[in-house]
């Protein structure tokens, strides 16, 4: 498995929706539930929307 990008677990500020993104997304993530965006690309690098990120390995 390719490690080159990161998995990152974030919570939907809206309805509180945990949910794993890539780090550097290539396209906008949206959550599951209510369709808030969590991160979206750019110029390659994600940014990431919501204030809760944590990092897993
Ligand atoms: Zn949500």
């Amino acid at each position: 498995m390719l490690m080159s990008r990161k998995f990152l677990k974030v919570k939907c500020g809206k309805c509180k929706n945990e949910q794993v993104i890539f780090s550097s997304p290539s396209t906008t993530v949206k959550c599951l539930v209510c369709g808030e965006v969590l991160a979206e690309p750019t110029g390659g690098k994600g940014t990431l929307k919501t204030k809760t990120a944590t990092a897993m390995r």
